[in-house]
């Protein structure tokens, strides 16, 4: 059986390396080839011995996932639609902005946790991704972006795992892929510009905090149990006061971090000024005097299953205003993307909808070759 490469971190790969005989260096070279350079083919990796490469060649690939889909929105943020097989589809976002480009990544097809508001939880769980398919959505996005827009550098600053799935829900897939792109040799992102956003599981938010402390979110929604019980349904394994006491445990491992608390505005359901007011209540039963988190507040992305609400803008604003007085750092999230369907929630990836894949695959063909001018005009305008 021949290994994709994209499924191992260095150590991984030194490890691969050694079992054909191989040094360290040779695994550094490998891997600074596929990550940093984004060659796929091994007669492009000019200074690794010949005889290296032919060993390579019958046991190794690096494996990419396809393309089935590029949408590119007016405001230059591009989703990717990968098929992962057996009629999975996954889906990435890239989002530029003025000082950075982030990258929002799956890590799972389609999600067990169920959450009220979100497109991906109500499609239900499909399965893990491997390692290589998690790194294959960043492998793809930057090096397809480096020749697009012409670009020698880095094109993506900043990773979020906030596409679909429960990224430690895939705790052992997850872990390696996070040490690629903050590897030197891979990828070389801060420990700070990797995010990983989670709803709550609290014993690997305890083995990240030990094993790969990058910037951690947490899907919080509710200011209390009996709210969150009902929007987040794993809040009835993990209530808030357990799921804040891990928040700080984990900055104990993480120092001069803070904790982002994402919360998705519903109207009428969580965006009231005695939730925002109970919120701060928690902020300060938690703090133990020092600023520990900011608020990031997102406008709910609507989807029919659903039957909820976006709040008014009006409401979003008076209620950071509540947060903010009380020293809270808050932002509103700008939706982008909104015409593609890329905004936060409607990454649904019409998992398990084979047909409607095969129909797309039909659809997108041309529409895959259609749009290069148009994707190097549009990000460059961003
Ligand atoms: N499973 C992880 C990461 C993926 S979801 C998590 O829940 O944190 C990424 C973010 O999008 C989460 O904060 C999630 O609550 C939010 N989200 C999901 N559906 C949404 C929707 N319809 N509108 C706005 N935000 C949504
Ligand atoms: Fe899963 Fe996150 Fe969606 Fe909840 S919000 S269903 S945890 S992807």
């Amino acid at each position: 059986m021949t290994v994709n490469l994209l499924d191992y971190d260095l150590e991984g790969l030194t490890a691969v390396c050694e079992r054909l005989g191989e040094k360290r260096y040779r695994a550094v070279q490998l891997f600074r080839w596929i990550h940093q350079k984004g060659a796929s083919s091994f007669d492009d990796m000019s200074d690794l011995a010949k005889s290296l490469r032919e060993k390579l060649k019958g046991l190794a690939q690096v494996t990419p996932l396809t393309v089935m889909s590029q949408h590119i929105s007016s405001d230059g943020t591009i989703k990717w639609l990968f098929d992962v097989g057996a009629g999975d589809a996954v889906e990435a976002v890239f989002i530029p902005e003025e000082d950075r480009g982030t990258l929002c990544i799956s890590s799972q097809a389609g999600c067990a946790m169920g959450c009220r508001f979100c497109s991906t939880g109500h499609q239900g769980f499909s399965r893990n991704l491997k390692t290589g398919e998690i790194v294959a959505q960043l492998w793809f996005a930057e090096h397809f972006l480096r020749k697009y827009l012409q670009r020698d550098e880095r094109v993506i600053s900043n990773v979020v795992m906030m596409g679909m799935g429960e990224p430690l829900q895939n705790y052992s897939e997850l872990v390696p892929a996070l040490r690629v792109m903050l590897d030197d040799h891979g990828y070389g992102l801060s420990r700070r510009r990797v995010t990983v956003s989670t709803s709550g599981v609290i014993p690997m938010m305890d083995r990240l905090a030990q094993d790969c402390p990058v910037a951690l979110a947490v899907s919080l929604h509710a200011p209390n149990d009996a709210l969150r019980d009902d929007l987040v349904p794993l809040n009835k394994k993990y209530s808030i006061a357990q799921l804040l006491e891990a928040c700080n445990r984990y900055l104990a491992h993480a120092p001069r971090d803070f904790i982002t608390f994402e919360y998705c505005m519903l109207g009428g359901v969580n965006d009231q000024a005695e939730h925002a007011h109970q919120l701060v209540s928690l902020v300060r039963q938690y703090s133990s005097g020092g600023v520990w988190c900011k608020f990031n507040l997102i406008p709910f992305n609507p989807f029919p299953a659903s039957g909820l609400a976006r709040s008014a803008l009006g409401q979003i604003q008076a209620f950071a205003k509540i947060l903010m007085d009380a020293g809270i750092v808050t932002t509103v999230r700008k939706t982008r993307g909104d015409d593609i369907d890329a905004a936060c929630g409607q990454l649904a990836g019409e998992v398990k909808d084979r047909t409607r894949i095969g129909e797309r695959i039909a659809r997108q063909r041309t529409f895959i070759l259609q749009p290069m001018a148009a994707l190097n005009s549009a990000v460059k305008e961003a």
